[in-house]
């Protein structure tokens, strides 16, 4: 039998809608209107898209949401000082810096420099260590992890007590997902083995796995026969591997694949995201959902 296709542009899509109530009942009860602003330092064109997406987004939720695009050639110094008026904004919530932004600004000075409790995209290293700490001290949690911690919990997969193995440690997926399943929690309190190239036996490790989930960014790194029948997969992996025409537009379009080997995988897993339209989607909706909780928190 072949696996349930976890579809993260439905469970998102569910997501925003609960969020747009959310928000439409803090306008009423309490007149807050949840505040975003993208800042964007030059035009990368992915930068460009990212923060159109974003932007987009917010503004089909209601929020009050700020697109603040500046040159290439800011100073550190004049970023610092917008990044600090939007600190001292009570109707901006969340600040999100998209970056890369470029070489001559130092990168970990514009993300300290966002007050912790408008960093929805979870950077800061305050907040990576109320995620370490856990329990009511955590704020936020980072975008793309607390997506696939909804996708698995919206799937209906029991994550008490599951053996989970990821597969990647980076800071921005690997480590936080593996802190979010491991804490004493709702949707978490599960076994965690991180994997990474300094790793022996990974195929052994990821064939114990209820619920694996691959973020190295190598394309079909994880094989079918490293699938524990009927387990949940998230392949969180992105990778260009080509180029075809779009059927809609005419133009030329990449081709993306994941780290799973997909069409194998399907036939042994019980559930699977596919690439694209799994955990993408998710991404800018827990921004999102980020931005509305620290909204919330403002209220007196
Ligand atoms: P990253 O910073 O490059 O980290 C990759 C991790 O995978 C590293 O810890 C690396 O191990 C490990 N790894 C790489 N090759 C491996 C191998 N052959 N065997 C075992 N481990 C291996 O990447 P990332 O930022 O976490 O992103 C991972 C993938 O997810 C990328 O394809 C990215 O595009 C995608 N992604 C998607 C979203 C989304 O919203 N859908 C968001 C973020 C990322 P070492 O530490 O030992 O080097």
């Amino acid at each position: 039998m072949g696996a349930k296709i976890i579809s993260g542009t439905e469970i998102a899509a569910q997501i925003r809608a609960e969020l747009k109530q959310e928000v439409d009942r803090m306008k009423e009860q309490h007149g807050v209107v949840p505040g975003l602003v993208t800042i964007l330092v030059g035009e990368n064109p992915a930068s460009v898209s990212y923060v159109t997406g974003k932007q987009k987004t917010a503004h089909e939720l209601g929020f009050h949401s700020i697109q603040d695009s500046q040159p290439a050639d800011i100073s550190e110094a004049d970023l610092l000082a917008l990044v600090e008026k939007y600190n001292k904004d009570p109707k901006i919530h969340g600040i999100l810096v998209q970056l890369p932004i470029p070489k001559h600004i130092n990168e970990k000075k514009v993300l300290t420099a966002i007050d912790p409790d408008k960093d929805v995209d979870c950077f800061h290293p305050v907040n990576v260590g109320r995620l370490v700490i856990g329990g009511p001290e955590a704020r936020f949690k980072p975008c793309t992890p607390a997506g696939i911690q909804e996708l698995i919990v919206r799937s209906g997969f029991d994550t008490n007590g599951a053996e989970v193995v990821v597969v990647g440690r980076s800071n921005i997926v690997g480590k936080p997902i593996a802190l979010i399943m491991m804490q004493k929690d709702k949707g978490a309190n599960s076994t965690v083995t991180v994997v990474h190239t300094g790793s022996k036996n990974m195929d052994a490790h990821c064939k114990r796995a209820d619920i694996l989930i691959v973020a190295a960014g190598v394309p079909g790194l994880v094989k079918p026969e490293w699938i524990k029948p009927g387990a949940c997969v998230i392949d969180v992996g992105v990778n260009r591997v080509g180029e075809k025409k779009s059927e809609k537009t005419g133009k030329m379009v990449p081709i993306l694949k994941g780290d799973v080997d997909f069409d194998a995988a399907k036939e042994i897993a019980g559930a699977i995201t596919p690439v694209p339209g799994g955990v993408g989607p998710m991404t800018i909706t827990m921004l999102m959902r980020n931005t509305v909780m620290s909204a919330k928190m403002s209220i007196k």
